[in-house]
């Protein structure tokens, strides 16, 4: 089942790999210091463009819930942008037009719940981008609440454990059919992907955002210290973190909430949960309870999200309960 959304799935995110990686290749250090954020937006806007032209084009009636949409494009004012956007597009797609361009984005700017949609972060991880460590582009199929296809792709993470040297590979996750990562750019042979068997807290490593917005670092803190983690926090930015728990590189991922106002977009989780699902490990909330793709654009019942390779699941969810953590 679902091997044509499979394959159009992986095929639409090497495509926005491809223009990402352009767009990344013409930041300069001069970006950064004049805190230009122009290059994460046109690549944004790319990537969410490419992936809803093939979703568009193959699965006509299925909605996307994406990031972006391209009312702020058309404004006058961003007709620079609009350009760059164009050049970019036209690249991987030669011929295409500001009008259509505009159309694909907004396909995925105005999808609402259905039984089946798909969710799409075509950046997660904007200032990993910027700062040419972690992002990534996070997919999801999601049907009858219940996420059944995921592909992310992960164009900065080495390709191997531990082999620094190539970078950038794609995890593909189906319902009951295992996690496999395979290369961003073309045909390779999939390698089966499984989360690791350390148990023992003392052993553990586990993942976090950089950005202390984004998550508590200071609940971290605690919660390693009442479990005896040994090892220093594994801080990235994106999904990339579903990825390494899910390669076996981390035995989880903690996102503590810093309110009690925020509730998670689901395109920062839905392509990476399976992911970590399908290569065996536990995806929940701070409380224990399973993430529900059912309320629209955000996890509207969850609060935060814990990742793990599943040994370690009750352990960490207990220790939140005894630290009060919420
Ligand atoms: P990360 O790279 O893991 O830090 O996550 C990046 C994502 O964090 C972005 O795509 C945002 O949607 C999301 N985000 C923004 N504000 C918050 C917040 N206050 N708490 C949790 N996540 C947030
Ligand atoms: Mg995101």
């Amino acid at each position: 089942m679902y091997n044509k959304e499979r394959a159009v799935a992986l095929e639409a995110v090497r495509s926005a790999a491809v223009l990402c990686r352009a767009v990344q290749s013409e930041i300069t250090p001069d970006v950064l210091t004049k805190k230009d954020r122009s290059p994460v937006t046109v690549a944004d806007f790319g990537a969410q463009a490419l992936i809803c032209r093939a979703l568009a084009r193959e699965f006509r009636r299925d909605p996307v819930i994406g990031e972006e949409d391209a009312e702020s494009l058309r404004q006058p004012s961003n007709e620079g942008l609009l350009a760059r956007l164009v050049e970019h597009v036209g690249a991987v797609l030669p011929g295409s037009g500001e009008k259509e361009i505009c159309e694909w984005i907004d396909h995925g700017g105005f999808g609402e719940y259905s039984d089946r949609f798909w969710t799409l972060d075509p950046i997660d991880g904007t200032k990993g981008f910027l700062r040419k460590e972690q992002y990534a582009i996070s997919l999801s199929l999601i049907v009858n609440g219940e996420i059944v296809l995921g592909v992310l792709g992960c164009p900065n993470l080495p390709a191997r454990m531990g082999d620094p040297d190539e970078r950038g590979v794609a995890f593909v996750a189906q319902k009951g059919g295992g996690t496999v990562s395979v290369s961003l750019e073309g045909e390779t042979r999939p390698v089966p992907v499984s989360v690791s068997t350390r148990v023992d807290p003392t052993t553990i490593r586990f993942c976090e955002s950089v950005e202390k917005a984004h998550s508590s670092h200071d609940d971290a803190a605690r919660i390693a210290k009442r479990l005896g983690i040994v090892a220093d926090s594994v801080r990235l930015d994106s999904q990339a973190k579903y990825a390494v728990v899910a390669r076996g590189e981390a035995e989880a991922y903690l996102r503590l909430p810093k309110d009690d106002v925020y509730r998670e977009k689901i395109w920062d989780h839905a392509g990476g949960a399976i992911v970590v699902t399908e290569a065996g490990g536990r995806v929940t909330d701070i409380t224990g309870a399973p993430l529900n793709f059912t309320g629209g654009r955000t996890l509207l019942n969850n609060r935060g999200v814990i990742v793990t390779n599943g040994l370690t699941h009750d352990a960490i969810i207990e220790s939140i309960r005894a630290l009060d953590i919420v």
